[in-house]
């Protein structure tokens, strides 16, 4: 009786902290959104993401407040001696908010940190995180399921000026992200339904091994080869695929898009 009394009292405790922080973190996202979104952002977004004039106003509006809630909740630090400006931070976190638009989904919930380098950089060679060691590799950006993503400016830049290139490391990485929130990075994000899980795991399986047999074979793809690597590269290279290469994706793959779309919630073909 003692016990559950206990447990009765911990349970009790643990919701109210919960509840005491969600109420916190409301009334913080309400501060974020009642500032009005900087004209100088709007510009950067004009200037350094082609697809942004082409949505509709309410993707627009909806990608604006989940950039204010990005930069005001995650954590940002410039490595290798990169100083942080706002057009760093807005244009990541566009292009890792274009994931989550008419989703109604948490902001990167078990996101806390972005590292930025200026370039290039070596796994490895992190000079600030204590986050684990990997091989000394060259990368372009990573994502840890610790709560960080690592990235190199240049390339961040450059996927997001060339939006139609089919390459995107930002989207790529926080396509991990998503995948990462289930706590498995298997290329199954969370889905809702029994129904979509298998559907999402027939069409993917199909795919994937589609694309490891072309690859093998040396054929070229509408995809990168990396998504062969394994079934969360898959996910996260389609994720580029379908916001960079639409029109191709649908038409070559029409099942995949279905699939993507249906998750995504909305149709970068028309952008
Ligand atoms: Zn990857």
């Amino acid at each position: 009786m003692k016990l559950i009394i206990f447990f009765l009292v911990v349970g009790a405790g643990v919701f109210a902290v919960k509840l005491f922080l969600k109420g916190r973190s409301n009334r913080r996202r309400r501060e974020l959104l009642n500032v009005p979104f900087p004209q100088a952002w709007s510009i950067i977004l004009n200037n350094n993401l082609p697809p942004y004039q082409m949505m509709p106003p309410e993707l627009q509006k909806q990608l604006g407040e989940y950039i204010r809630i990005f930069i005001g909740e995650k954590s940002f630090e410039g490595c290798g001696g990169l100083i942080l400006t706002d057009e760093i931070k807005v244009t990541i976190a566009a292009q890792a908010c274009m994931l989550l638009l008419n989703r109604k989904c948490e902001c990167y919930p078990k996101l806390y940190s972005i590292l930025v380098y200026p370039s290039t950089y070596v796994a490895g060679a992190r000079d600030s995180l204590a986050l684990p060691p990997t091989d000394s590799s060259v990368r372009l950006g990573e994502s840890w399921s610790h709560g960080a993503v690592v990235l190199a400016w240049d390339s961040v830049k450059g996927g997001a000026m060339n939006f139609r290139d089919g390459h995107n490391v930002t989207m790529h990485e926080f396509a991990h992200q998503l995948d990462q929130e289930d706590g498995r990075g298997d290329g199954v994000p969370i889905l809702g339904t029994r129904s979509a899980y298998s559907a999402w795991s027939r069409v993917f399986s199909e795919e994937y091994e589609s694309l490891q047999r072309k690859t093998e074979a040396g054929k070229k793809s509408l995809m990168d080869k990396y998504g062969a690597t394994d079934p969360a590269e898959f996910f996260a290279v389609a994720t580029e695929t379908f916001f960079e290469k639409p029109v191709q994706l649908k038409k070559k793959h029409p099942e995949l898009y279905h699939e993507l779309q249906s998750f995504y919630l909305v149709s970068p073909d028309e952008w």
